[in-house]
């Protein structure tokens, strides 16, 4: 057993994998066999991912405030608390708040062999993004 008192600091999601200020609370990392990651992740409002996709799929738990999520191809889905969803291995996709509210979900996910969780493409583009439902 090992308890994580609450002294962890929250990080500042880093621009290369974020538009607008997002900040990440760990919740689990993986360590002695555990492949799984936690994280519970805020968004300001109009924060989202880059697009980005994990290799044993993602699901998100809204837990606060208003989202929004995409998968390529598909169109942009508004979240609310309680709504989760799950990424498909592979799936091409970004999250985030909606323009004018904050949204927290808490993201789990098993990383791959290599201990990776997320290969990271390009931005979500104010253009991509503006499509949203309002
Ligand atoms: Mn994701």
């Amino acid at each position: 057993m090992q308890i994580t008192k609450n002294s962890i600091q929250t990080a500042a999601g880093p621009s290369e994998w974020f538009t607008g200020a997002v900040y990440i609370d760990a919740v689990a990392a993986p360590a002695a066999g555990s492949r799984l990651s936690a994280n519970s992740v805020h968004f300001t409002p109009a924060a989202r991912t880059a697009w980005h996709t994990h290799p044993n799929g993602q699901t998100i738990y809204v837990t606060e405030g208003a989202g929004l999520c995409q998968r390529r191809g598909g169109p942009i889905e508004a979240i609310r608390p309680g709504d989760r969803v799950f990424f498909e291995p592979g799936e091409e996709h970004w999250h985030g708040a909606a323009p004018d509210r904050f949204m927290t979900h808490v993201a789990m996910l098993e990383v791959d062999d290599d201990g990776n969780s997320a290969t990271w493409g390009e931005h979500v583009t104010d253009e991509e993004y503006a499509t949203a439902p309002a």
